[in-house]
């Protein structure tokens, strides 16, 4: 294939627009965005080998490598994922596939503060690349193709992008950022390192750079070509929570949710043996993604809460139809269940009067939700109408059976 020049979708110029021209407020969120797309496509070749071990090829260590290079003024992120094929890079990297493009436009354009939130949420995050990038190329083969069947993409992130065949032996992909003019604190390998750092360390795949040293003669930092990992590698979920800062079950909050503000309150539950599972919506099993939005796991009147859900009791290649069957299942959705309305109690019953007024804000955007737990959730309506809380002229935040009673 020669070298082909494409057009992108009218969406992407848009977006790549307001990228460029109004994203300023949190610059390095790219950082976060590329890592965590590089650590989707190792889940999702991960998810793919379950079936065809071969995809693995002879590099089974998933890992993301990150290089700075000062002299070219590029960085580059590098991950041994799925890759891309020549269509899917077009299709994927030139066109917008999810709906909403336009609320997410109007949406920024009346909030520039939540830019970092947005743009995570409407999964536009590869293009974020364009805010400290004049050009990005990306090179990548995907798993299971030959070497002669790699893709250049490259595009300076206005109108057009190119495409064409490169040989790449290793599978993955690389996305090179060339950096504009001014944004050369980004060659900073502790910038990279540091930022990398406090966006990654919940991952669970090693992200890893060059060790530095030193070089007293010529005043600077020079890379050697030893790799050192950047992140604690280690899903966050499964470390001893005594080893987690709160600001790290913020931050994993906000990159699951896609939330700028940390969350209200949180939980991490470890249950041993059979039935262990740690907390949330997004269905991990043995580490491995397995699926977003996994309804069975909780009653629909807690879908408000965001989170993880890591069980090494169901098979890898549990499908939705079998989460409605699985007795695995039903008892994580009792046992979170439980946690969720443990959680909200003491909120709302707190000796400590910021907690009972976090519970009124709670109560404000999701205690219409909760009501439909009493008819849906038989087994807890006691607790449910415990934590309802009603109008009354006597309280501005709204008053419990209990108080009224009293
Ligand atoms: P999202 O990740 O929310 O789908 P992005 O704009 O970040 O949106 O990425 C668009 C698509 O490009 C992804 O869905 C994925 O298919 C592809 N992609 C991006 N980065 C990579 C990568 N490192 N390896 C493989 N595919 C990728």
């Amino acid at each position: 294939m020669s070298k082909q020049t494409l057009a992108f979708q009218a969406e992407v110029r848009q977006i790549l627009h307001l990228v460029t021209h109004s994203l300023y407020s949190n610059k390095e969120i790219f950082l976060r965005e590329l890592i965590s797309n590089a650590s989707d496509a190792c889940d999702k070749l991960r998810f793919e080998a379950l079936d065809n071990a071969a995809l693995y090829e002879d590099a089974p260590n998933l890992e993301v490598r990150v290089t700075v290079d000062k002299a070219a003024r590029t960085i580059t992120i590098r991950d041994n994922g799925i890759g891309l094929s020549t269509e899917e890079a077009v299709a994927n990297l030139g066109t917008i596939a999810k709906s909403g493009t336009r609320e997410f436009m109007a949406a920024l354009e009346s909030d520039k503060k939540k830019d970092a939130q947005l743009i995570g949420q409407f999964g536009v995050g590869f293009y974020s690349g364009f805010i400290v990038a004049d050009r990005i190329t990306v090179e990548s083969r995907r798993a299971g193709l030959k070497p002669e069947e790699g893709v250049r993409w490259s595009s300076d992130g206005t109108g057009e992008f190119e495409v064409e065949a490169i040989t790449r032996p290793e599978r993955g992909t690389d996305v090179i950022l060339h950096l504009r003019e001014g944004e050369d604190e980004y060659l900073a390998a502790w910038k990279i390192r540091s930022t990398v750092g406090k966006y990654s360390d919940h991952i669970s795949l090693p992200v890893l750079m060059r060790k530095e040293n030193w070089d007293a003669e010529k005043s600077e930092y020079i890379a050697t070509d030893e790799w050192e990992p950047v992140n604690k590698a280690a899903a966050l979920w499964t470390r001893p929570k005594a080893d987690i800062t709160v600001e790290q079950y913020h931050e994993f909050y906000k990159q699951i949710a896609y939330d700028s503000e940390p969350p209200l309150a949180y939980t991490h539950n470890r249950v041993e043996g059979r039935t262990e599972y740690t907390h949330g919506v997004k269905l991990y099993v043995k580490r491995v993604f397995i699926m977003d939005d996994a309804k069975d796991l909780m009653p629909a009147y807690l879908r408000w809460v965001k989170g993880v859900i890591d069980s090494a009791d169901l098979p890898l290649n549990v499908s939705r139809e079998l989460l409605q069957e699985s007795r695995d299942v039903k008892a994580i959705r009792e046992g979170c269940t439980k946690r969720v309305l443990s959680m909200l109690e003491s909120m709302a019953n707190s000796e400590d009067a910021a907690e009972r007024d976090k519970y009124a804000r709670f109560w404000k955007a999701f205690g219409t939700v909760m009501k439909e737990g009493i008819g849906e959730d038989h087994a807890n309506r006691e607790r449910l109408a415990g934590l309802c809380r009603f109008a009354s002229t006597q309280a501005d935040e709204g008053v419990s059976f209990a108080d009224y009673v009293k």
